[in-house]
């Protein structure tokens, strides 16, 4: 062998192996925009969320946050079909990030100061608020100062609403905290909780299964603003996502995906948000 084709196949695999360290785990120094770029985006949702992030039986996605993510994910060039969609329960957002799981995570993320140490948030796309849901036949649990007497609260590991709850209103209820809202839901319904906490649009969309069976009670008492998450420091990222979410506010599909998933279930006029392009 000529030493000319022996060096060609030593450059080819070198290159081979820089491509497989591109495209891979660990080593992946390859942006979300990269991966955009070649055709693919791993992104971030909740399974189990009605009308907000969802997977059917038939394994279809749908959902407010399925519908900004597509939105996103075709205004960096990736189509519908070349998405992959990959659950990120609350508490595994920020490290499902950091260890590159995804590449950016649309799933009900409040933008938080703790949580921008650790990721960076494009948005706010949306802006929701902590409520709380409780039995149609209850009446003792009006708003949040009635958590009262030791009554049992379920909300998810990793929340804005969990930690909320545990730094206000402890030392007056006793805290169930499960992995998925659904999973609250199931223990609602059961009776071995007595209210469920969460951002008023997630209720929403859980009484919406239910009809007649649960209510949203009070107003709400937080203000959570929805970003889409992705890894920290990818400036160049965030900023077509930022871009994105402006145009889908500008066309008309912003108004358009709520309407069609969330929407009618939650009785808001609906205004955007500003984006903060911090
Ligand atoms: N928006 C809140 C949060 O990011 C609650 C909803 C959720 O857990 O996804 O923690």
């Amino acid at each position: 062998m000529s030493i000319n084709r022996i060096l060609r196949l030593g450059i080819g695999a070198i290159a081979v192996t820089l491509v497989a360290t591109a495209c891979g785990g660990g080593g992946d120094t390859a942006t979300a925009n990269d991966h955009a770029r070649a055709g693919k985006l791993t992104i971030g949702i909740k399974f189990d969320q009605p009308g907000l992030g969802f997977r059917e039986k038939d394994g279809s996605f749908h959902g407010y946050d399925v519908e900004i993510a597509k939105y996103v994910a075709g205004k960096l060039g990736v189509q519908p079909g070349d998405i992959t969609f990959k659950e990120t329960p609350s508490a595994q957002r920020e490290s499902m990030i950091m260890n590159g799981d995804v590449d950016f995570i649309v799933a009900t993320y409040s933008i938080t100061d703790t949580r921008k140490e650790k990721v960076d948030f494009a948005g706010p796309y949306f802006v929701a608020g902590q409520g709380l849901l409780v039995k149609k036949e209850n009446t003792d649990i009006t708003r949040v100062e009635s958590l009262t007497g030791n009554k049992k609260l379920c909300s998810v590991k990793g929340s804005t609403p969990a930690q909320n709850v545990k730094e206000n209103y402890a030392k007056d209820v006793q805290m169930v905290e499960l992995d998925t809202y659904s999973q609250c839901i199931e223990s609602l319904r059961s009776g071995s909780v007595d209210a469920v906490t969460t951002d008023d649009i997630i209720l929403a969309g859980f009484a919406g299964q239910a009809p007649g069976e649960l209510k949203l009670i009070g107003s709400t008492f937080t203000t959570e603003k929805y970003g889409i998450g992705l890894k920290k420091g990818d400036e160049k990222t965030r900023a077509k996502i930022n871009d994105a979410i402006e145009d889908m506010f500008a066309d008309g599909s912003w108004q358009k995906a709520f309407e069609d998933t969330i929407g009618p279930l939650r009785d808001t006029t609906l205004t955007p948000p500003t984006v903060d392009r911090y």
